[in-house]
């Protein structure tokens, strides 16, 4: 074994997607070398971690954050560095941002531009999708080098006019070219144009509250989208993944779909499953911390969010983590909602609230919280293997996980860059004692051991569901 760092945790059990047995992990260097019955002897190990009445998971895989990205004139406010220490706090070990191509420019332009941003800042591992803005001809041709480069996801916006926004026929393009390419197509479902409408009229009405961001953007506007995004994939023969889905319409949407055997997928989020309209018309501004797209709903959706994970309606929980304080950033829109940058905090607190709100509370099982956290966004993203579950062969990205443990989720205890928690004060139950990432143990009881640059860009695989 030469001078290869061993490490070894014993008796823990191992939760995977679809296993939970009693079982010792043994480590060599970066990866899982062995699993054998607790207490085998292979020898001696440089590092020992007791599970003992713990749980041995893998990391968790956050397939949708926003560091360091330009929006509404500001910046969210955790970058490569601050947010991918707060996920590895959190359990989180792998992250996929969004590299964005700016209308006007070539994708490689953008994708190298968040090359920039994360090289050497990381605490895990990273991998991206591309944001594409502008479609034509040259754009479309650049999609294969892009593929080739390890970025085999493309997210594209139907709302957003203006910014983001690409209409009906530059998204058809890109499915066909994505069905080509072995790419997936993740789809910002909204109509986009219709709700710029009835924002410009709720504002020009005096309705300026942040509720109003909810009430101009009805779920029926998101149901359309997430109608059309899952026909246009149709007609392209290409699959299609539907990120943060939020309302009960759009589920219905998804659920034909893949009942008819169409290669249709979608993520929800924390905070849809967690937060409500309710929030966002607190008083005093407070809403704004609240103010993510889509909007949050009506508390009643969520039991169809919970029941689209049980059946697997609902593949992945992931973040959308895009944090903005409330100080210089939030308050820009206190006078007018359509002025609040767009986004919550969450990287570091999604296995905290699935596993406290989704596992304890008897709403989905351990197997199906790893399937949802980790193995799913694996499988999806071309990750699968190397990541998303514990087996020989893949990266020692582990969690020594404690399901008993108490804690509070306040914005003085977490540690993403933001000045408030959506939850401050929520009490949960379940954390990582050590999170390891590569073998590494980063995160020690609550202590980061780890240094920035530790992750490393992740090429991933093309999609092969
Ligand atoms: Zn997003």
């Amino acid at each position: 074994m030469g001078s290869t760092k061993r490490t070894l945790i014993k008796n823990g059990t191992i939760v995977t997607a679809t296993d939970t047995y009693a079982a010792d992990v043994w480590i060599e260097g970066e990866t899982i070398a062995a699993i054998t019955l607790q207490g085998m002897d292979l020898g001696t190990a440089d590092v020992v971690i007791d599970a003992a009445g713990k749980f041995i998971l893998p990391g968790g895989i956050d397939a949708h954050t926003h560091l360091d990205m330009p929006f509404g004139g500001t910046t969210s406010s955790d970058d490569f560095e601050t947010g991918t220490l707060a996920a590895a706090h959190g359990g989180t070990t792998t992250i996929v941002d969004f590299a964005i191509q700016t209308k006007g420019q070539g994708m490689r332009q953008g994708l190298d531009a968040w090359h920039e941003k994360a090289e050497g800042k990381a605490a895990i591992d990273y991998g991206f999708h591309m944001i594409a803005t502008d479609i034509n001809d040259a754009t479309v041709d650049e999609m294969k080098g892009i593929v080739a480069s390890g970025v085999t996801s493309f997210k594209l916006f139907m709302a957003y006019p203006g910014v983001l926004y690409c209409d009906d026929g530059q998204i058809f393009r890109a499915m066909q070219k994505a069905r080509d390419l072995g790419a997936l197509i993740c789809m910002h479902a909204e109509n986009g144009i219709a709700i710029d409408v009835l924002v410009k009229q709720a504002v020009e009405a005096g309705h300026t509250a942040p509720k109003y961001h909810s009430l101009s953007r009805p779920q029926i506007a998101e149901a359309e989208g997430t109608h059309r995004a899952i026909a246009l994939a149709e007609m392209a023969g290409a699959p299609v993944y539907i990120v943060h889905l939020s309302a009960s319409r759009a589920l219905e949407k998804v659920v034909e779909a893949r009942d008819r055997g169409i290669p249709a997928y979608a993520e929800t989020c924390p905070q849809y499953l967690f937060c409500s309209f309710d929030d966002l018309a607190r008083d005093d501004f407070e809403g704004a911390k609240y103010v993510c797209t889509p909007p949050l709903r009506p508390k009643e959706m969520q039991d169809d969010l919970w029941r689209g994970l049980r059946t697997n309606d609902l593949q992945v929980v992931s973040t959308d983590h895009c944090p903005f304080c409330m100080k210089g950033q939030k308050e820009l829109g206190r006078d007018n909602f359509t002025k609040i940058p767009n986004g919550m905090p969450g990287i570091e607190t999604r296995l905290y609230l699935l596993w406290d709100g989704g596992v304890r509370a008897g709403r989905i099982s351990m197997n199906r919280f790893v399937e949802i956290t980790s193995a799913a966004p694996a499988k999806l993203f071309g990750l699968f293997g190397k990541k998303g579950t514990v087996a020989v062969g893949a990266d020692a990205d582990l969690l020594v996980w404690d399901g008993d443990k108490e804690h509070v989720l306040s914005e003085k205890t977490l540690h993403m860059r933001v000045d408030y928690s959506p939850f401050e004060g929520r009490v949960v139950r379940g954390a990582p004692t050590h999170v390891l990432s590569r073998g590494r143990v980063v995160i020690e009881d609550g202590r980061y051991l780890g240094k920035k640059g530790d992750g490393s860009f992740l090429r991933r695989g093309t999609f092969s569901m």
